[in-house]
C-alpha cells in the first residue's frame, strides 16, 4: 500500500508542476503576442486626408501629420 500511495503523491506533484509550467508558458506567449500587436499598431499611421491606415515606412510625414500618398500630402497642405 505504501508504494501505491507514494506513486499517487508523486503523480499529483508531477501533474501540478506540469500544469503550472503550461500556465506559465501560456502567460509568456500572451505577453509576447501583446508586444507584437502593440508593435504593429505603433508602426501604422493614419492618413490625415482620407483616414486610410498605412505602415509608417510607407507613410509620408508633413508637419507632424501622416499621409498615404504624395497627392494627399499636397492637397492637404494646399487647403491650409
Ligand atoms: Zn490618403
Amino acid at each position: 500500500m505504501g508504494i501505491i500511495r507514494l506513486i499517487t503523491v508523486v503523480a499529483v506533484i508531477w501533474l501540478v508542476w506540469f500544469f503550472f509550467k503550461r500556465f506559465q508558458q501560456n502567460l509568456i506567449n500572451r505577453k509576447q503576442a501583446a508586444v507584437k500587436s502593440n508593435n504593429t499598431v505603433s508602426s501604422v499611421k493614419k492618413c490625415a486626408e482620407c483616414g486610410v491606415h498605412v505602415p509608417e515606412s510607407e507613410a509620408l510625414e508633413h508637419n507632424g501629420l501622416y499621409y498615404c500618398s504624395a497627392s494627399h500630402k499636397k492637397s492637404s497642405s494646399s487647403n491650409k
